[in-house]
């Protein structure tokens, strides 16, 4: 149905929300298949990876999460499964240049653009929080391991639960 709708306006502007696990009921996209319609078609391939690239943590459950890695952009949501606080995401996109010209600030009292990425300028907020400390301790206390067990036992009790 995608392919048919891309086709019918080839030179439509488009943008596909993939998800990878979707919150009701943790469907995983195609990813290889809605980024071959991109490249075919010319889009922007968005993945919606909030709770399921954590799947990418278990070997097991790894092959749910594959392609995203040609995404054009991807949202993970850190306050999913890291158990940091809410409101921790993080955004990954191939063209860093188109977001700091849609979010640059111009005030001449923020400063101005440098070759280190700026909050300030990338995103719609001005005054933020460090958002980064708490993730960055949760990473660096529990590592690539302590994290993959977290998303097991959860995968686990859901299983357990579910029967
Ligand atoms: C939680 C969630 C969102 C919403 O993200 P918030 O940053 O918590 O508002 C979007 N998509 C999926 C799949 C989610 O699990």
């Amino acid at each position: 149905a995608l392919r048919t709708s891309m086709a019918s306006a080839p030179d439509r502007p488009t943008v596909i929300v993939a998800n990878a696990g979707t919150v009701n009921t943790v469907d995983f996209d195609d990813l290889h298949a809605l980024a071959d319609l991109r490249d075919e078609f010319g889009a922007w391939l968005h993945v919606d990876a909030a709770f399921g690239s954590f799947a990418a943590l278990v070997p097991e459950h790894a092959h749910w999460t594959d392609g995203i890695d040609r995404a054009d952009s991807v949202t993970v949501d850190l306050h999913k499964w890291f158990n940091v606080p809410y409101d921790s995401a993080v955004q990954f996109t191939k063209r860093p240049d188109l977001q700091l010209k849609v979010f640059r600030n111009s005030a001449a009292y923020l400063g101005g653009i440098t070759d280190q990425p700026d909050f300030v300028h990338l995103t719609p907020e001005n005054s933020r929080r460090a958002r980064a400390i708490p993730a960055w301790f949760t990473i660096a206390a529990y590592g690539a391991q302590g994290l993959q067990q977290i998303v097991s036992n959860n995968i686990d009790n859901a299983r357990r639960f579910g029967t």
